[in-house]
């Protein structure tokens, strides 16, 4: 196998929400195959902090503090990282929150919310970036979705939806787009360990035990996990991908 299939020496990517849990583990693989990374978040401490890390790598690494749900933010975010880092190859739509209440309880800005989150950013970024990746000839987008792109939460209304709408959204760019040689991809995690579940964990009783009994890996995902297949879905090696949708969950969705 040739190894420059996944080699991303000289691309530049965009991690939305890369400063901690598992976007931050995507920017390590991605960082780790070669590629220069701009951290956006809203905590500016967190994202200086990631940015450090990933710089102590071996690449360029930039902060950028911006609220992706914000139309003008997202274009003063997209002009930082093309002026500072000079192309924008790879773009990780993986910012997200979750709301836990049942649909009759959750008000409307808390479903506005998440979904101007989830999946409004992702549409925001990514129109943002289609004119310099078409122009340079290519890109890769790469949106995180969830479990809950399939299946449907009692506690998750909102969220599941904007799950849903991910992949829905990412089948859309990628046939809008493959005449431009951008691929654009969800990965679907499972449960994983970061500061989103922690929360879970205390708020839904046995969660912890159940994940464990469903998932045929017997573990909770870790950030690390997702490496891999985001060096694969940012790199050539995955050109003739696109519009797919691949659960990174140890099992846990096919497990009867
Ligand atoms: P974390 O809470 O650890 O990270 C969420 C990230 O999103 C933070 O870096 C946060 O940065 C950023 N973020 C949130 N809102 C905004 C915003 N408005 N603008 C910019 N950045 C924002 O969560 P996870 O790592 O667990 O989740 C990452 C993604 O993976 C999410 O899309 C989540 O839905 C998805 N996912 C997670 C699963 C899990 O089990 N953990 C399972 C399935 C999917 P800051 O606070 O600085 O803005």
């Amino acid at each position: 196998m040739k190894t420059e299939l996944f080699d991303l020496k000289g691309r530049v990517a965009i991690v939305t929400g890369g400063n901690g849990g598992i976007g931050l583990g995507i920017a390590r693989g991605l960082a780790d195959a070669g590629a220069d990374i701009a951290v956006v978040g809203r905590n500016e401490e967190k994202s200086k902090a990631a940015a450090a890390e990933l710089a102590g790598r071996g690449v360029r690494a930039i902060a950028v503090t911006a609220d992706v749900t914000a139309k003008e933010a997202v274009a003063g975010m997209v002009d930082q990282v093309a002026r500072e880092l000079g192309r924008i190859d790879i773009l990780v739509n993986n910012a997200g929150i979750n709301i836990r209440k049942p649909p009759h309880a959750l008000e409307i800005e808390e479903w506005s919310s998440v979904i101007d989150t989830n999946l409004t950013s992702a549409f925001l970024c990514s129109r943002a970036v289609h004119p310099l990746m078409k122009a340079a000839g290519g890109g890769k987008v790469i949106n995180i979705g969830s479990m809950m792109s399939i299946f449907g939460a009692s506690f998750a209304p909102a969220y599941a939806a904007s799950k849903g709408g991910i992949v829905q959204f990412t089948r859309s760019c990628a046939c809008a787009w493959a005449a431009d040689n951008i691929q654009a991809n969800a990965i679907l995690p499972g449960w994983i360990d970061t500061d989103l579940t922690k929360r879970a964990r205390v708020e839904i009783g046995g969660l912890h035990e159940r994940v464990l009994a469903r998932t045929p890996a017997a573990r909770w995902g870790a950030i690390d996990d997702f490496a891999g297949i985001a060096v694969f879905l940012a790199s050539s090696a995955s050109a003739f991908v696109t519009g797919a949708a691949i659960p990174v969950d140890g099992g846990y969705s096919i497990m009867s």
